[in-house]
């Protein structure tokens, strides 16, 4: 079975896709990561990201298993990522990847904004996680705080706005949800319901899949 699961940045997805592939025993893509790297090394190698070319480059060269989750994560690699995102180039040199990972026999459990509607538009299971963006950033908030980041909620706020706006607004691959994807509404669930409600939304996909 391939489970997508689509939202917007701090809804819970992530959290969500790796406990659904644990409970289910798929493999796991966060395909955030992918984006967050091609931001990383136009960075490093010290473009400007409105470079595209620069952009484009970074993604050709991108190799998804060598990708380092510690170096990624964090607020300026997420606004990074949703930069080089909107270009139509990247998004297309990255998309075979993904598309490969989400064919694996058995299936797969891939997170983003747009698994649902362009790498596996045939998913058995669609999910599309959402929450207030106050809810989002309020979680945000307290997790940077957690990690010892001094960070205002008015500023994850203002940052989890704009890069909802960019991430909806662009012209290929926007975040929105497939018209056949289950919406979640995590806003007033703790982590658990959000796991629980979730899964019941899987399991009526294998069922009906059987
Ligand atoms: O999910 P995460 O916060 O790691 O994603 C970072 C950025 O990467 C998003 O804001 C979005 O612009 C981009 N992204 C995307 N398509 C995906 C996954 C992430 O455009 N499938």
């Amino acid at each position: 079975m391939i489970i997508a699961i689509d939202g917007p940045a701090a809804s819970g997805k992530g959290t969500l896709a790796k406990r659904l592939a644990q409970h289910y025993g798929l493999p796991h893509l966060d395909t955030g990561l992918l984006y967050r790297g091609v931001g990383r090394a136009v960075l490093d190698a010290g473009h400007d990201l409105s470079d595209e070319a620069a952009a484009r480059e970074a993604a050709s060269r991108l190799i998804l298993e060598a990708l380092e989750e510690d170096r990624l994560r964090g607020p300026e690699m997420g606004e990074a990522a949703s930069v080089v995102a909107a270009y139509p180039a990247v998004r297309a040199l990255l998309l075979d990847a993904q598309r490969r990972f989400a064919a694996q026999p058995g299936g797969a459990v891939l997170a983003g904004r747009d698994i649902g509607t362009v790498i596996a538009p045939g998913a058995e299971c669609k999910i599309f996680v959402t929450a207030s963006p106050e809810e989002r950033a309020r979680r945000r908030h307290a997790e940077l705080n957690r990690r010892g980041d001094a960070v205002t909620y008015e500023a994850v706020l203002a940052d989890i706005r704009r890069r909802d706006e960019r991430d909806s607004g662009r012209g290929t691959a926007p975040l929105v949800a497939a018209p056949d994807a289950r919406l979640l509404d995590t806003t007033s669930l703790d982590i658990e319901a959000a796991f629980q409600a979730a899964l019941a939304l899987a399991e009526t996909a294998r069922k009906t899949g059987l």
